[in-house]
Protein backbone atom coordinates (compact mmCIF):
# COMPACT_ATOMS: atom_id res chain seq x y z
CA UNK A 1 0.00 0.00 0.00
CA UNK A 2 1.02 3.52 -1.10
CA UNK A 3 1.43 5.94 2.03
CA UNK A 4 -1.15 8.44 2.23
CA UNK A 5 -2.22 11.63 4.17
CA UNK A 6 -5.48 11.57 2.97
CA UNK A 7 -6.88 8.17 4.55
CA UNK A 8 -7.18 9.60 8.12
CA UNK A 9 -10.30 11.51 6.27
CA UNK A 10 -12.00 8.36 4.49
CA UNK A 11 -15.04 7.41 6.85
CA UNK A 12 -15.63 3.68 5.23
CA UNK A 13 -14.21 2.38 1.93
CA UNK A 14 -17.56 1.41 -0.49
CA UNK A 15 -15.25 -0.57 -3.10
CA UNK A 16 -11.44 -1.45 -3.27
CA UNK A 17 -9.85 -1.31 -6.61
CA UNK A 18 -9.63 -4.84 -6.94
CA UNK A 19 -13.52 -4.65 -7.00
CA UNK A 20 -13.44 -1.66 -9.34
CA UNK A 21 -11.22 -3.01 -11.57
CA UNK A 22 -13.42 -6.42 -12.32
CA UNK A 23 -16.38 -4.38 -12.28
CA UNK A 24 -14.53 -2.00 -15.11
CA UNK A 25 -13.82 -4.76 -16.95
CA UNK A 26 -17.34 -5.93 -16.73
CA UNK A 27 -18.24 -3.10 -18.23
CA UNK A 28 -15.97 -3.46 -20.96
CA UNK A 29 -17.30 -6.30 -22.01
CA UNK A 30 -20.98 -5.08 -22.48
CA UNK A 31 -19.70 -2.49 -24.45
CA UNK A 32 -17.19 -4.44 -26.64
CA UNK A 33 -20.63 -6.39 -28.03
CA UNK A 34 -22.21 -3.27 -28.18
CA UNK A 35 -19.90 -1.17 -30.21
CA UNK A 36 -17.57 -3.54 -31.95
CA UNK A 37 -18.76 -2.76 -35.47
CA UNK A 38 -19.58 0.94 -34.56
CA UNK A 39 -16.57 2.79 -33.94
CA UNK A 40 -17.87 5.23 -30.95
CA UNK A 41 -16.39 8.10 -29.83
CA UNK A 42 -16.22 7.94 -26.06
CA UNK A 43 -16.88 11.58 -24.21
CA UNK A 44 -15.69 11.89 -21.40
CA UNK A 45 -17.09 14.44 -18.84
CA UNK A 46 -14.10 16.09 -16.93
CA UNK A 47 -12.77 16.65 -14.33
CA UNK A 48 -13.95 13.63 -12.67
CA UNK A 49 -14.11 10.98 -14.96
CA UNK A 50 -10.21 10.60 -15.91
CA UNK A 51 -9.61 7.75 -13.93
CA UNK A 52 -12.31 5.69 -15.19
CA UNK A 53 -11.88 6.33 -18.24
CA UNK A 54 -8.22 5.84 -18.32
CA UNK A 55 -9.10 2.36 -17.22
CA UNK A 56 -12.65 1.89 -19.06
CA UNK A 57 -11.01 2.82 -22.62
CA UNK A 58 -8.44 0.36 -22.17
CA UNK A 59 -11.25 -2.63 -20.80
CA UNK A 60 -12.79 -1.75 -23.94
CA UNK A 61 -10.41 -3.20 -26.19
CA UNK A 62 -13.27 -1.48 -29.49
CA UNK A 63 -11.85 0.68 -32.35
CA UNK A 64 -12.56 3.74 -31.41
CA UNK A 65 -12.11 7.60 -30.29
CA UNK A 66 -11.91 9.68 -27.49
CA UNK A 67 -13.26 13.24 -26.74
CA UNK A 68 -13.77 15.66 -23.83
CA UNK A 69 -16.07 17.75 -22.57
CA UNK A 70 -15.97 20.04 -19.09
CA UNK A 71 -19.12 20.69 -17.48
CA UNK A 72 -19.74 22.17 -13.60
CA UNK A 73 -22.96 22.16 -11.69
CA UNK A 74 -20.92 22.29 -8.43
CA UNK A 75 -18.83 25.07 -6.76
CA UNK A 76 -16.99 23.52 -4.41
CA UNK A 77 -19.40 22.29 -1.80
CA UNK A 78 -21.24 18.48 -1.30
CA UNK A 79 -24.19 19.97 -3.37
CA UNK A 80 -25.44 20.28 -6.98
CA UNK A 81 -26.49 23.77 -7.73
CA UNK A 82 -28.65 22.64 -10.45
CA UNK A 83 -27.40 25.11 -12.92
CA UNK A 84 -24.81 23.12 -15.52
CA UNK A 85 -22.33 24.98 -16.86
CA UNK A 86 -19.80 23.86 -20.06
CA UNK A 87 -16.20 24.67 -18.42
CA UNK A 88 -14.31 23.16 -21.50
CA UNK A 89 -16.34 22.39 -25.05
CA UNK A 90 -15.94 19.72 -27.48
CA UNK A 91 -13.71 20.11 -29.66
CA UNK A 92 -14.55 18.26 -32.56
CA UNK A 93 -17.75 17.41 -34.94
CA UNK A 94 -19.82 14.56 -33.14
CA UNK A 95 -22.95 14.55 -36.09
CA UNK A 96 -24.24 11.41 -36.72
CA UNK A 97 -21.42 9.47 -34.25
CA UNK A 98 -22.32 6.85 -31.83
CA UNK A 99 -21.40 8.38 -28.11
CA UNK A 100 -20.76 6.64 -25.47
CA UNK A 101 -20.70 9.49 -22.35
CA UNK A 102 -18.25 8.39 -19.42
CA UNK A 103 -19.58 9.97 -15.92
CA UNK A 104 -18.12 9.68 -12.60
CA UNK A 105 -21.52 9.73 -11.10
CA UNK A 106 -25.32 10.35 -11.79
CA UNK A 107 -26.85 11.79 -8.72
CA UNK A 108 -29.79 14.53 -9.43
CA UNK A 109 -29.38 13.98 -12.93
CA UNK A 110 -28.81 17.73 -13.98
CA UNK A 111 -25.48 17.15 -15.34
CA UNK A 112 -26.19 14.21 -17.44
CA UNK A 113 -30.19 15.57 -18.48
CA UNK A 114 -28.49 18.71 -19.91
CA UNK A 115 -25.41 17.14 -21.51
CA UNK A 116 -27.96 14.18 -23.34
CA UNK A 117 -30.12 17.49 -24.70
CA UNK A 118 -26.88 19.75 -26.04
CA UNK A 119 -25.13 16.26 -27.55
CA UNK A 120 -28.61 15.24 -29.57
CA UNK A 121 -28.52 19.19 -30.95
CA UNK A 122 -24.81 18.68 -32.00
CA UNK A 123 -26.97 15.94 -34.20
CA UNK A 124 -25.45 12.62 -32.23
CA UNK A 125 -26.63 9.55 -33.68
CA UNK A 126 -26.85 7.61 -30.63
CA UNK A 127 -25.80 8.44 -26.86
CA UNK A 128 -24.98 5.27 -24.58
CA UNK A 129 -24.63 7.04 -21.19
CA UNK A 130 -21.55 4.55 -18.80
CA UNK A 131 -21.35 6.29 -15.10
CA UNK A 132 -19.60 4.69 -12.80
CA UNK A 133 -21.34 5.47 -10.13
CA UNK A 134 -25.29 5.86 -9.45
CA UNK A 135 -27.15 7.52 -6.75
CA UNK A 136 -30.79 7.09 -7.75
CA UNK A 137 -32.17 8.05 -4.34
CA UNK A 138 -31.34 11.62 -5.19
CA UNK A 139 -32.59 11.65 -8.59
CA UNK A 140 -34.19 15.14 -10.05
CA UNK A 141 -34.56 14.61 -13.65
CA UNK A 142 -35.59 12.07 -15.65
CA UNK A 143 -32.45 10.16 -16.66
CA UNK A 144 -31.42 7.09 -16.33
CA UNK A 145 -27.24 5.36 -17.12
CA UNK A 146 -27.19 2.78 -19.93
CA UNK A 147 -24.45 0.89 -17.58
CA UNK A 148 -23.57 1.67 -13.95
CA UNK A 149 -20.95 0.16 -12.24
CA UNK A 150 -22.41 0.38 -8.51
CA UNK A 151 -25.20 2.03 -7.12
CA UNK A 152 -24.57 3.94 -3.90
CA UNK A 153 -26.34 5.06 -1.14
CA UNK A 154 -26.78 8.55 -0.22
CA UNK A 155 -23.37 9.57 0.86
CA UNK A 156 -20.94 12.00 -0.03
CA UNK A 157 -18.13 9.92 -1.99
CA UNK A 158 -14.39 10.71 -3.26
CA UNK A 159 -11.89 8.83 -5.02
CA UNK A 160 -11.04 6.87 -8.23
CA UNK A 161 -11.49 10.46 -10.00
CA UNK A 162 -14.15 12.03 -7.63
CA UNK A 163 -13.36 15.14 -5.64
CA UNK A 164 -14.19 17.09 -2.52
CA UNK A 165 -12.90 20.46 -3.72
CA UNK A 166 -10.93 18.92 -5.83
CA UNK A 167 -8.65 17.19 -3.79
CA UNK A 168 -8.78 13.04 -3.14
CA UNK A 169 -9.30 12.09 -6.70
CA UNK A 170 -6.22 10.07 -6.25
CA UNK A 171 -7.48 8.28 -3.52
CA UNK A 172 -7.48 4.69 -5.41
CA UNK A 173 -10.41 2.94 -4.02
CA UNK A 174 -13.95 4.27 -3.71
CA UNK A 175 -14.96 6.19 -0.15
CA UNK A 176 -17.64 7.95 2.30
CA UNK A 177 -15.72 11.12 3.28
CA UNK A 178 -15.54 12.10 7.20
CA UNK A 179 -18.62 14.70 7.41
CA UNK A 180 -16.16 17.07 9.62
CA UNK A 181 -14.31 17.23 6.52
CA UNK A 182 -16.56 19.60 4.51
CA UNK A 183 -18.49 21.05 7.59
CA UNK A 184 -15.14 22.52 8.75
P1 LIG B 1 -25.73 15.56 -10.90
O1 LIG B 1 -25.75 16.68 -11.90
O2 LIG B 1 -26.25 14.24 -11.41
O3 LIG B 1 -26.38 15.95 -9.60
O4 LIG B 1 -24.26 15.38 -10.45
C1 LIG B 1 -23.32 14.90 -11.22
C2 LIG B 1 -21.99 15.44 -10.77
O5 LIG B 1 -22.00 15.82 -9.40
C3 LIG B 1 -20.98 14.35 -10.87
O6 LIG B 1 -20.37 14.38 -12.12
C4 LIG B 1 -20.04 14.67 -9.74
O7 LIG B 1 -19.04 15.54 -10.23
C5 LIG B 1 -20.85 15.37 -8.72
N1 LIG B 1 -21.28 14.48 -7.60
C6 LIG B 1 -22.51 14.02 -7.31
N2 LIG B 1 -22.52 13.23 -6.22
C7 LIG B 1 -21.24 13.19 -5.80
C8 LIG B 1 -20.58 12.51 -4.72
O8 LIG B 1 -21.14 11.77 -3.90
N3 LIG B 1 -19.24 12.71 -4.63
C9 LIG B 1 -18.55 13.51 -5.50
N4 LIG B 1 -17.24 13.62 -5.30
N5 LIG B 1 -19.12 14.14 -6.53
C10 LIG B 1 -20.46 13.99 -6.67
MG1 LIG C 1 -18.57 14.97 -12.64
Amino acid sequence: MAKSNMEQDILKVLYTEEEIKARVQEMGDELYEKFADKNPLFVGVLNGCFIFMADLVRATQVKSELEFIGLSSYHNGVKSSGVVQITRDLQRDITDRHLIVVEDILDSGNTLAFLNNYLLSKGAASITIVTLLDKPSRREKAITADLAGFVVPDEFVVGYGLDYAQQYRNVPYIGVLKPEVYSK
